[in-house]
């Protein structure tokens, strides 16, 4: 039948139901277009429901409404008399054949992916038997494939919260699937699981989620909640086609993070000096570098912690919100709908803020609007994706900005990367190489060579990772910063203008006092708190 002709047909049956209802003077419902609720329908049994075709789509204490096309026939009544003889209260309304067959499916649909039990709604008996066992993760698979998968993804949320992993990924291949943890920002292959298995714990993400079960050759985005030892934890999750199916990343985001001090964070010395200072400006721009997964927004949320005495009014735009602060006015950008970091900023900057910070500059319509902001009374803080924090003047350049803008607009530039911190539990310390006695020795020299400030001693003992229960076998736990920072004096705004090198720029940041990251990063190697490798890996040494 055409789609005009179904509608028409559909519309016509509504009708002639409505008039029926009037005629046997029953209350009429169109359950096609009401929206059901899987724990109403849940009040019967679903064979109940196929067989007697009563659909339970309201419930107010105990005044249950159902739906029914036929109040006479004898299992209607039966049903409903099972109802009452539970003590509720039954009020019956009329609805369509064909309504009460689609609320059917849609019952069949939710009962073969039915809701997962959260954690929140796990008594505290069970969360402790998941607990204990998943003491080892190696023992997941087996475990997972002997669970319902709403029990599965239990499991595996309490693995994530275990390992402290800020995201789970699930990548699928021909025979089997494997699940990898980022654990301090780290992929770790925990295990792998059989085809079968992933299948039914990737409808369960896609149900949990609330993604379209159905579509499964597009991305899709979705989020749940879940509790654990009274933390909500937020879980986006995300997918994308491959060729062996739907592969998933999900993203555990705590909602009671809290927001954390620079020193918590990692910084020292000349840089967290310098992020002090930029903490209580009245206007100009910060702005922070790094790739993705550096950890730029967490300082941002610092600097603006310190800034919110209640006396500013500060608004975000963020891609997407990913920690709430109270007493901010905090939106998120809708590219779809035309909302983006260029327009957004220029509504914010309606709403007479004094700090604006944006998620991002990456086109030349935000860095002017920002670039104007910061000079015309706000403070404007906001991210870039570039290597070190020099690059950002050729990079803001590059995307068209003229210096005269950027020059008196610019305050403080911050670079930085997260290192993992050596775990405490496990770690030891064991004599220094003499490769890396030199790498320190170099180094030294050319920080008092380019006439900064700045000693350290060459460690005799540098710390060495092994792995334990208390850092899943990794050996690290937890991340710290390694940071540059430059603030834009004259003569750096005077370069600027002049449109100078990047090596008299580096030089005159240096005499400013700049340590660049991998100097930072070689100081904490030398205070303990991370190793060589890590700050090698993250500045692409
Ligand atoms: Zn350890």
């Amino acid at each position: 039948m055409p789609e005009q002709l179904v509608k028409i047909n559909r519309e016509f049956q509504e009708k002639s139901t409505l008039k029926r209802a009037k005629e046997i003077s029953m209350p009429y419902i169109d359950i096609a277009k009401t929206p059901l609720n899987p724990d109403f329908l849940r009040l019967i049994s679903f064979e109940d429901a196929k067989k007697s075709r009563v659909i339970p789509f309201l419930k107010i204490s105990k005044k249950v409404h159902v739906a029914v096309d036929d109040s006479e026939n004898p299992e209607t009544k039966a049903v409903i008399e099972k109802l009452k003889a539970d003590g509720f209260e039954v009020s019956v309304s009329l609805a369509s054949s064909t309504g009460i067959d689609e609320a059917i499916n849609f019952f069949d649909t939710t009962e073969k992916y039915k809701k997962i039990q959260i954690v929140e709604s796990v008594e505290e008996k069970s969360i402790k038997t998941y607990e204990k066992e998943i003491s080892a993760l190696s023992d997941l698979p087996a475990k997972l494939e002997q669970v319902p998968a709403e029990e599965a993804i239990n499991l595996l949320n309490i693995g994530a919260m275990k390992t402290n992993a800020s995201d789970v990924h699930y990548e699928p291949f021909e025979n089997q699937t494997d699940v990898r943890f980022r654990i301090d920002g780290v992929l770790h292959k925990v295990f792998s699981i059989k085809s079968d298995v992933y299948e039914k714990l990737a409808e369960q993400i896609k149900y949990q989620g609330g993604m379209r079960l159905n579509v499964k050759t597009v991305p899709q985005d979705g989020r749940y909640t879940f509790v654990f030892n009274n933390r909500k934890i937020a879980v986006r999750t995300s997918t994308i086609p491959t060729p062996y199916g739907e592969s998933f990343v999900c993203r555990y985001l705590p909602s009671d993070q809290k927001s954390l001090t620079f020193e918590e964070l990692g910084f020292q010395g000349e840089a967290l000096k310098k992020l002090m200072d930029a903490s209580k400006i009245s206007q100009g721009m910060v702005l922070v570098t790094g790739p993705t997964g550096s950890g730029k927004s967490t300082t941002l949320y610092s600097i603006i912690n310190l800034m919110n005495n209640g006396k500013n009014k500060i608004i975000t735009l963020e891609d997407p919100v990913e920690y709430y602060i109270i007493g901010a006015t905090q939106s998120q950008i809708d590219e779809r709908h035309g909302y983006t970091f260029a327009s957004g900023l220029r509504s914010i900057l309606r709403h007479d803020p004094d700090i604006v910070m944006i998620g991002e500059i990456r086109d030349l319509e935000t860095a002017e609007t920002s670039s104007q902001a910061a000079l015309t009374g706000h403070v404007l803080l906001s991210t870039l994706h570039t290597n070190s924090a020099i690059e950002t003047i050729p990079r803001l350049i590059n995307i068209g900005l003229p210096p005269f803008m950027i020059a008196p607009a610019l305050n403080t530039i911050i670079a930085q990367r997260l290192v993992r911190k050596v775990c405490t539990k496990c770690s030891t310390f064991e004599a220094i190489t003499e490769s890396e006695k030199t790498e320190f020795t170099n180094t030294m020299q050319i920080i008092k060579d380019s006439g900064v400030n700045v000693s350290f001693l060459v460690p005799e003992k540098m710390p060495k990772v092994h792995g334990c229960e208390a850092c899943s076998s990794t050996g690290y736990n937890g991340r710290i910063v390694i940071a540059e920072a430059i603030t834009i004096n004259n003569e750096i705004k005077d370069l600027i203008l002049n449109k100078a090198s990047l090596e008299a720029l580096v030089s005159a940041a240096r005499k400013e006092g700049m340590i660049t990251m991998y100097e930072d990063g070689l100081m904490k190697v030398a205070q303990g708190l991370t190793t060589l490798e890590e700050v090698h890996r993250v500045t692409n040494l």
